[in-house]
């Protein structure tokens, strides 16, 4: 057997890594015995040992392409450089993984003006000129890196003196006067087009391999991840040609519909044409279907039926293919596994398992996690054209379409009478909680994917685009400009926080599909995979019913502050802020603890006989207060306050570095009754659900804890609260009190926390902050220049650092296990809706993760990933 050369007939679709995918798929094909035109791959080891050797090729390497193509003209009756039935052949590239930016197809290879006239004689020449101008442009540009633009004039030239729309009605002699232009085209640059055949081939296979470096070719592998050392195989094959005549055709077909999953074979085919032209647009292809009753095409499309459905058994997988029909002969060109939208993969997923192609593991393994997501929110229909006006970061998804607001009063109005609004602001605060509740989406200048509006708006289910750089908005004019549009308050826009696109006007929406069998099915397989849990961070009782139609396994995460924002607890939380006498303070807290006395019990009866994390209060106080100068009078005219005595104790409470002041625990331990308030309306909570009959779980959960003692007084002041409320019901019920590590400090000293809490729960999005010293709300404005320059390789916000934050989480996770085996350990940052991090704390052997409601269903898909992916790993 050859040494750098596998004939078609040699290989198998296991072969990738020797063949690239197209000449494994090729092989393969032919070995089932498909109409495949004979070829050979000059195999991804010639191409490395060509690097190797500094771009000389194997000493054997042209002898044995020598021999191969000897085969082909065997098989064929053709000869390579015969002057009047010469062989003609493709090269195109082929690497393991499918790789944009890399060389890809030379067609009618083998031509020469010689053959040009004798071929033309045997074929008919228009047909044999045409080829020759095609491969004078793709030798020109793929082989010797001319320019595509003189060949495209000239045919633009050609067809508007001839007077004619399309290639195909240009007649001899005007085909004749384009490949004598598109020849001259050579010199021009410095160089002759090769006249002998052998030439042709060697240039175009070096000029495959070297593509494997070509800028492109080299980040797109950066981005994914695929290494530098495996180079590509160069696949040669005989020509076959569809643009032979009426009963010729080039197409291009799906064994199922991509874009939905329905089974029946997808696609379109040009009559008359040569591949290229099918996905070069240049005439309007027709539907695959009606190949069954063209004239011709009866016989060939029967047969593709046949094969199509051959090869998706073959596969167990969807199938993307290309073929050629001859003189109503099919040949097959190419098949791969067919790329999808969200919508078909899981519906092909679960249909192959129901036609037993596949099994359900391998189904769960089908279906990207993130995929998922995006079929539980409504959806911009794409098919539909889209004024796209700026771009931000996708933040939380789901489109929507509103009218602009600038400010969180007006949405709240606006939301009042009725109308959608989306609320367009430089950046959120706590303060726009209230408009960010009453838009039906949000989109800021500022701020990264754990900015308060992306973490508040996610939480919600709300659609959201943040960081969006190109807004220059205008608050008090009410005026939006963005790249050259401006918008005035209640112009029409559409957000979709999928993809982070700003579109204009409304654009044509798809519904959600929260609940078809399909998803339904695909879930529960997931479930009986996967180890980590899933739990919610979910603030109310609607987020946490939402969250549990989508499987939560419980509350990984309630932010009770969010709680303290409504319209009427607002006020009262601002007295108990501002108290002056312990009076006040008592009474402020009384009111506020029958709030939350209603807001727990909500969410434990949604959860019902599942735990529920309630998190003690965690931002800095100040936030709670107002900040501009109207605002502050009225609230003093309201509290019956000096206006100036109220200015001067707000300005006391105004930090320099907010996230590192007066916050999470801090506040709980200078102040133990807010804590005790809380604690008290959780267990009021509690024993209201009991005496329901309702089994409630509760597990309070102390932030920011930095030091063994804060937790340790933390924990005094929930069990005091236990006792006295339960002693007063007359009933216990079972809670567990923890900590989470979001503070490089706590995971470091997790031991000796661990002997105060039963469980921690990370909070990544504050580890990877006090980790990297990166603020969550400023990072956004260089972050994304970190990523594209490499320093970083994603968003830390988004996707665990491992080595650093990740790192921190294992030492915590394992300190603390050390010390308490029994301790919990779940993941509540925004991390714990991420596949890549999920695939982390799977392997860091934590028990759960908690994220958005919407991101539930994803992290199941993830975690059952990372349990097959681990599963496959060790065998
Ligand atoms: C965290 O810091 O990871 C966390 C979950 O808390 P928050 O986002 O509310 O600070
Ligand atoms: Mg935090």
């Amino acid at each position: 057997m050859a040494l750098w050369v596998r004939r078609f007939t040699e290989g198998t679709a296991a072969d990738r890594d020797l063949l690239g995918g197209k000449g494994a798929n090729l092989a393969e094909m032919t070995r089932l015995g498909l109409p495949v035109p004979p070829g050979f791959t000059v195999t991804t080891e010639a191409c490395r040992s060509f690097f190797e050797r500094g771009g000389d090729v194997p000493e054997t390497l042209w002898d044995e392409v020598a021999c191969a193509i000897e085969a082909i003209s065997e098989a064929t009756g053709r000869q390579f450089g015969d002057e009047r039935e010469p062989l003609l052949v493709s090269v195109r590239s082929g690497a393991r993984f499918s790789m944009p930016g890399m060389m890809d197809t030379i067609l009618n290879l083998g031509l020469t003006p010689a053959s040009v006239e004798g071929f033309g004689q045997v074929a008919g020449e228009r047909f044999v000129l045409d080829a020759f101008r095609r491969l004078l442009h793709m030798f020109g540009h793929v082989a010797l890196g001319l320019p595509d633009e003189p060949f495209e004039e000239i045919m633009t030239h050609a067809r508007q003196s001839a007077g004619v729309q399309h290639d195909n009605e240009l007649n001899v002699e005007q085909m004749r006067a384009v490949v004598d232009a598109s020849l001259a085209v050579y010199p021009e640059h410095g160089v002759e087009f090769p006249l002998d055949p052998w030439e042709q081939l060697r240039l175009a296979v070096l000029a495959v391999f070297n593509s494997w470096n070509t800028e492109r070719a080299v980040a797109y592998r950066e981005a994914e991840g695929i290494s530098h050392d495996l180079g590509t195989a160069a696949n040669v094959q005989a020509m076959v040609f569809g643009n032979l005549g009426d009963t010729s055709a080039s197409g291009v077909a799906f064994t199922r519909d991509p874009s939905t999953g329905a089974p029946g074979l997808f696609g379109e085919y040009l009559i008359n044409a040569q591949g290229e032209d099918v996905v070069a647009g240049i005439r309007t292809p027709f539907p695959i279907e009606e190949m069954a009753q063209a004239p011709g095409f009866e016989a060939a499309y029967q047969e593709l039926l046949t094969i199509a459905g051959k090869l998706e058994t073959h596969y167990r997988e969807m199938q993307d293919l290309e073929f050629t029909v001859e003189r109503s002969k099919l040949y097959m060109l190419q098949t791969r596994t067919g790329k999808r939208t969200a919508d078909a993969a899981a519906r092909i997923a679960v249909e192959m398992v129901e036609q037993g192609l596949i099994d359900p593991k391998t189904a769960v393994s089908r279906v990207e996690p993130d995929q998922i997501e995006r079929l539980l929110h409504p959806r911009i229909d794409d098919r539909e054209s889209l004024e796209v006006i700026a771009r931000g970061l996708p933040a939380s998804p789901g489109a929507v379409t509103g009218r602009l607001v600038f400010t969180s009063e007006d949405a709240v109005y606006q939301g009042r009478v009725g109308v959608s609004v989306i609320l367009v602001r430089p950046e959120t605060s706590a303060d726009d909680f209230p408009g960010i509740n009453a838009a039906v989406g949000v989109l800021t200048a500022r701020g990264g994917m754990t900015s308060h509006a992306a973490v508040v708006a996610r939480g919600m289910g709300k659609p959201a685009v943040t960081g969006c750089a190109d807004l220059d908005i205008d608050v008090k004019a009410g005026v939006l400009k963005v790249n050259g549009h401006e918008l005035s308050s209640h112009d029409l826009i559409t957000i979709d926080g999928a993809t982070g696109r700003v579109i204009l006007g409304a654009a044509q929406m798809r519904p959600a599909d929260l609940n078809s069998a399909e998803i339904r099915s695909l879930l529960s397989w997931a479930d009986d995979e996967r180890r980590l849990k899933v739990r919610a961070n979910a603030d109310t009782p609607e987020d946490a019913r939402r969250a549990r139609r989508f499987g939560a396994e419980g509350i990984g995460l309630c932010r009770t502050e969010h709680m303290f924002f409504a319209t009427e607890r607002l006020p009262v939380m601002r007295k108990m802020i501002l108290a002056r006498t312990e009076d006040e303070r008592a009474e402020a807290l009384e009111r506020l603890e029958a709030f939350q006395v209603d807001d727990f019990y909500g969410i434990f009866k949604a959860m019902e006989g599942l735990p529920v994390t309630i998190r003690t209060v965690d931002p800095p106080l100040h936030e709670f207060l107002p900040t501009s100068g109207t605002e502050i009078k009225a609230l003093a005219a309201e509290i019956g306050w000096r206006s100036n005595d109220l200015t001067a104790r707000v300005h006391s409470m105004r930090e320099e570095n907010p996230m590192l002041g007066l916050r999470g625990c801090r506040v709980g331990v200078i102040w133990p009754e807010v804590t005790r308030m809380q604690a008290r309306a959780i267990f009021r909570a509690a024993v209201r659900c009991h005496n329901e009959g309702l089994k409630a779980i509760p597990e309070i959960m102390i932030p920011l804890v930095s030091t063994p003692e804060e937790l340790k007084r933390q924990k005094a002041v929930v069990d005091a609260a236990a006792e006295q409320v339960f002693g007063d019901a007359g009933v216990r019920i079972e809670y567990l009190v923890g900590t989470m590590i979001e503070v490089p400090r706590a995971a470091l000293v997790a031991d000796e926390i661990a002997e105060h809490a039963a469980f921690f729960s990370f909070g990544t999005n504050d580890l990877t902050q006090t980790t990297m010293a990166l603020s969550r709300d400023d990072a956004g404005s260089f972050l994304a220049a970190y990523i594209d320059r490499g320093i970083l390789p994603s968003d830390p916000f988004r996707t665990i650092d491992q080595a650093g934050v990740g790192q921190l989480v294992q030492i915590g996770a394992s300190r603390g296990r050390m010390r308490k085996p029994a301790l919990k350990l779940g993941i509540c940052g925004e991390h714990g809706g991420d596949p890549a991090s999920i695939e982390f704390f799977h392997r860091s052997g934590l028990d759960y993760v908690s994220c958005s409601p919407f991101r539930v269903p994803v992290a199941r898909l993830a975690a059952a990933h990372a349990a097959l992916e681990f599963e496959a790993a060790d065998r």
